[in-house]
């Protein structure tokens, strides 16, 4: 007795097909064997499935069982190939199974209940493509595979419904799916909140109007982490596309089911600096995405940047070049977006006062230079923006008047990415801070261009500095809208490099 069942798999953010087939041999003595490397949770399931078809009287262990979970190259991670394996065993002993077309996900309940896993809109998406008509899944996934379009979605409850609904006893109509694009949230924290603090307010607004990284110098409680925290709230609202990249990737790594369904706000991630390179970049023992992934889309905040743990820099700089990330396991690789904005923020120095009106600073002149050559590594070559935010003023801080609203800096950064959009049409770039080395004089006034260059002699510039200084320069210019590079703009980009 033979049946085939449909699931599938994650690998990296796409779903794969898994057949899922289950010999019984009505004579031989009882053995359960689960073949096609399954690991951890999938290897476990063996134990679920029994308890549960038990639980519905389905006597079927008394007999050697092979279950083969195929393509056999690939391991198999997770608990949803629970439903399939159990909807194999009794199709393998009835007839009246209509189970063709449809693919089957869900994580089994020793009482027979559905529990919802990870990966669901990788794996329905995957369904789809494949010319699959349904889907059977849990019901705490229902909303996540419901962003999948153009196949219907069958939630359960309990493996009871699910076999009910596959005999024809039952027929509930698929799932509803209702407007999901529309009604984008706001974000919590609005820029209005932030008092003062022009500099680093006006500096905000043109990383994302350029997409560029930034980092932000300044002593503790001068409101780095209220600005960077807000940066996401500036940036246009996210496409679909966005929406369900950044969703897939909150999907695999298991994070989905507390947030609801689809993810509308861009993800503002803020590790520790006690995170590990794996914890960073991904990886681990299941190729699990990490912060970097986990960012797509939003903002990757590395607060107290100078203490995180020099390898941890390191492993940053490949997504910040290629945008995504690979990780390598038993021989098979997941790839993961990593399409993030960096904003970096550190103190002045070691006791965090230095320069600081309020504070003295207790650090000697070495331990500061040591402190600020740190800043000098590979990561801040990748970054665009540098700002030294002050204490804040006191009589800001007293002011009840409002700072400008997220909405309003938004509306500007919207028409300046409408800018970047139109420049760099068919030449796979987006943005300023990704303008080909090609372009970098394009459109910049002479006078621009001796404004640089002075700065470049007296400041002593390096090359790369000189790029970004003119990528930084033409996001101002787009803001003012003005067609080309002015010397104004110039010098306010020159200002940003302050830092090295
Ligand atoms: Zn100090």
């Amino acid at each position: 007795m033979f049946a085939k069942v449909i699931s599938s798999h994650v690998v990296g953010i796409d779903g794969l097909g898994v057949d899922v087939e289950v010999d019984i041999n009505p004579i031989g003595l009882p053995v359960y064997l689960v073949v096609g490397l399954a690991e951890g949770a999938a290897r476990e399931s063996k134990e679920r499935v029994r308890s549960a078809l038990t639980n519905l009287d389905y006597r079927l262990f008394n007999h050697p069982v092979t279950v083969n979970l195929a393509p056999a190259d690939i391991k198999k991670m997770g608990s949803h190939f629970d439903l399939p394996i159990a909807v194999g065993f009794i199709a393998a002993i009835s007839n009246d199974l209509d189970i063709k077309d449809t693919l089957f996900l869900g994580e089994l309940s020793l009482d027979g209940s559905l529990k919802g896993v990870s990966g669901v809109l990788c794996m329905c998406d995957w369904a789809k493509s494949a010319g699959l008509k349904r889907v059977v899944l849990p019901e705490a996934n229902a909303e996540e595979a419901l962003l999948v379009e153009g196949i219907d979605i069958y939630p359960f409850k309990h493996l009871s419904e699910v076999i009910s609904f596959l005999k024809g006893s039952v027929q509930p109509p698929p799932a509803s799916r209702t407007d999901y694009y529309s009604d984008i949230p706001e974000y919590k924290e609005d820029f209005s909140d932030v008092k003062g603090q022009f500099a680093a307010r006006r500096a905000a607004e043109i990383a994302a109007a350029g997409m560029h990284n930034i980092i932000m110098m300044g002593a503790p409680g001068s409101g780095k982490t209220m600005i960077a925290r807000r940066i996401v709230s500036i940036l246009p609202p996210m496409s679909i596309e966005e929406a369900l990249l950044t969703t897939k990737v909150h999907s695999v790594a298991g994070l989905l089911m507390d947030r609801g369904s689809l993810i509308k706000t861009r993800p503002f991630m803020a590790p520790h600096h006690t995170a590990s390179d794996v914890a960073i970049v991904g990886g681990g023992s299941k190729a699990m995405p990490g912060h970097v992934s986990l960012a797509t889309n939003g903002v990757l905040f590395l607060d107290e940047v100078l203490e995180f743990n020099r390898s941890v820099l390191e492993v940053l700089r490949q997504p910040l070049e290629d945008r995504t990330v690979t990780i390598a396991r038993a021989g098979r690789t997941a790839q993961y977006p990593a399409e993030f904005m960096l904003v970096a923020a550190c103190n002045p120095c070691p006791c965090g006062y230095f320069g600081d009106r309020r504070k003295e600073c207790i650090c000697s002149q070495l331990q500061v230079e040591r402190y600020r050559a740190r800043l000098s590594g590979p990561l801040m070559d990748r970054i665009d923006l540098h700002v030294r935010i002050p204490s804040t003023d006191f009589s800001d801080l007293k002011s009840s008047k409002a700072g400008e609203r997220s909405a309003d800096i938004r509306s500007r950064v919207i028409a300046a990415h409408e800018a970047q959009k139109a420049r760099y049409m068919g030449m796979g770039v987006h943005f300023n801070s990704r303008m080909p080395e090609k372009m970098l004089r394009h459109k910049v006034a002479d006078a621009a261009l001796n404004t640089l260059e002075g700065a470049m002699r007296k400041l002593s510039f390096s090359a790369r500095a000189y790029g970004k200084t003119l990528r930084v320069a033409r996001t101002i210019a787009d803001l003012a809208m003005s067609e080309y590079v002015t010397e104004v703009h110039m010098a306010e980009a020159i200002q940003y490099r302050g830092l090295l």
